[in-house]
């Protein structure tokens, strides 16, 4: 690549790594905001640093949670930031992490400090570098799982923490690991992602390999290699996770246009066949043939809302509702005395924006439940408001057409006053402040992408295109769009049209991709 084709982002990374940017950080710390390079803007990404909306000297920030799995020490060490420097809020994200907002450069060397404290980083959280892994949010407690996915995780995510190898991608790189056969953790649209599987000839459980999912403006379903891995060999597992990550790090034909930078246009380029030779050659070993038989379930709806019993009998999780992923300190701060008091102290966070207290055994069930309830958390709610997502919007996000966690909390509350339940299977609502599909528009029963839209007298209002029929799974497809540039206030009731319309004349409990 010639000098003078390199694209800014491109020449940035090269200038300096964006993990380097962590000392320039404390240097901004103590001469103040005014003196923030201007690259360095961009490079904060790599330590989870993202200026806010409106750009007054505010800055949001990702905590990285692999599998979204935390103790009560780090969680409570998350909310003291929260209420010292955040507002006295925070967010919940898709990918299991939880987001800090009103964030002053000055105070950027006491989190890193208190975080790093409590064995937390926002190292990797954004930028173009393996981002925060996520994995079944109930690993190591769910009757259903075949794998128990926390060592595989955690392999993963030390395997990628300050790996300079690995931090100049050519654009953003999701991993998940999904340990049960209901998924959790959308794999399907990760850039790569693990699947465990029990492979019928010898019993064996283990790992398949998916690369090249993504949704943004041109959604891709990730392909399987033709590999399986034992889930006991987690060294081989994180070889082949190398291996893959070699392969998009040095296809420099990505680097040339950013809109094309995602592992998935690797993947349209090669196909899986080419792509498993190419791994297959970065490896000194042999990996065993994809196992036969395998296909993703046609049940996709997994939140883990509700009273649940664990495989450890007599223990139970109880998954609150946070709808749109925001909660207050005071809210944090209940579930951080309900965990400690009555289960052991861990929370998780949940790819839908909600979080599970688990190891609570049957004896503390009532009074646990009678606490979080008196503090105003729920967990028997209808499914379109347990399973409803939305992304940081236009309150924060310097990249949104349109306001997002009010916005769908008042659609949400609209439709289960207009639309009965039950669903027989629930109604998932995604909404996002763009095309962006952080909230994951493609895939949700209804997907909601922010827009502007122009009045008949000349004026632009906040708007929404309405999206129907995205799953994932056997079956998985994208959402269409059937209405467009819908002004943002009416969404709700349009959206009460469709639903109703469509629990009118559904046929053998079909869904909405059908
Ligand atoms: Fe921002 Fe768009 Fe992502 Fe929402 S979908 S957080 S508006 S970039």
């Amino acid at each position: 690549m010639s000098e003078e084709k390199i694209i800014e982002a491109e020449r940035l990374k090269r200038e300096k790594d964006g993990l380097d940017v962590r000392a320039d950080i404390y240097r901004y710390a103590v001469d103040g905001f005014d003196t923030i390079d201007s690259g360095d803007f961009m490079r904060f990404k790599w330590w989870g640093v993202y200026q806010q909306r409106p750009n007054e000297g505010h800055f949001m920030m990702r905590i990285k949670v692999p599998g979204g799995r935390l103790n009560n020490e780090q969680f409570r060490a998350i909310t003291e930031l929260t209420t010292q420097y955040g507002r006295g809020f925070s967010d919940i994200t898709t990918r299991q992490t939880i987001q800090l907002h009103w964030l002053e450069i000055q105070q950027f060397p006491d989190i890193f400090a208190r975080l790093e404290g409590v064995g937390l980083t926002s190292a990797g959280a954004c930028g173009d570098i393996a981002r925060n892994v996520t994995s079944s949010p109930a690993a190591g407690f769910d009757p259903d799982e075949l794998v128990d996915t926390r060592p595989v995780t955690d392999a993963i995510q030390d395997f990628f923490h300050l790996n300079k190898n690995f931090s100049d991608l050519p654009r953003k790189y999701k991993i998940a690991v999904e340990g049960s056969p209901i998924q959790s953790t959308v794999p399907q649209i990760n850039d790569a992602s693990l699947v465990a599987y029990r492979r019928q000839s010898d019993g064996v459980v283990g790992y398949h390999f998916f690369v090249g999912g993504g949704l943004s403006l041109q959604p891709h379903i990730a392909k399987q290699l033709d590999i399986f891995v034992p889930a006991d060999e987690i060294e081989k597992i994180v070889d082949v996770q190398r291996a893959i990550s070699e392969c998009y790090r040095d296809a420099s034909q990505l680097r040339k246009k950013r809109t094309r930078a995602r592992l998935k246009y690797l993947m349209a380029e090669w196909g899986p066949e080419k792509f498993t030779e190419e791994v297959r050659k970065k490896l000194d070993w042999s990996p065993d043939a994809a196992a036969p038989g395998f296909e993703f379930s046609d049940e996709t709806f997994r939140d883990h809302v509700g009273i649940h019993e664990q495989k450890q009998e007599g223990l139970y999780w109880i998954g609150l509702c946070i709808l749109a992923g925001r909660w207050t300190d005071a809210q944090m701060n209940v579930v951080a005395d309900v965990a400690q008091k009555y289960g052991n102290g861990d929370i998780r966070l949940t790819n839908v924006q909600n979080c599970l207290i688990p190891n609570i055994p049957a004896a503390n069930l009532e009074p646990a439940k009678a606490e979080l309830a008196a503090a105003g958390f729920a967990w028997e709610v209808p499914t379109i408001r347990r399973g409803a997502q939305s992304c940081t919007g236009i309150e924060f996000c310097n990249l949104a057409l349109t306001e997002t966690k009010l916005r769908i909390k008042d659609v949400i509350s609209h439709l289960e006053m207009v639309t009965p339940e039950p669903y027989e299977r629930g109604i998932k609502i995604n909404m996002n402040g763009c095309p962006n599909s952080c909230a994951q528009h493609h895939v949700g029963d209804i997907g909601l992408q922010g827009c502007m839209a122009t009045m008949g007298d000349g004026s632009k209002v906040e708007a929404f295109d309405i999206h129907v029929g995205g799953d994932l799974g056997k079956d998985a497809t994208f959402t269409k769009a059937i209405h467009r540039k819908v002004p943002a206030h009416l969404v709700k009731y349009a959206l009460a049209n469709v639903i109703q319309n469509f629990q009118a004349t559904r046929e053998n409990n079909e869904r909405f991709a059908a």
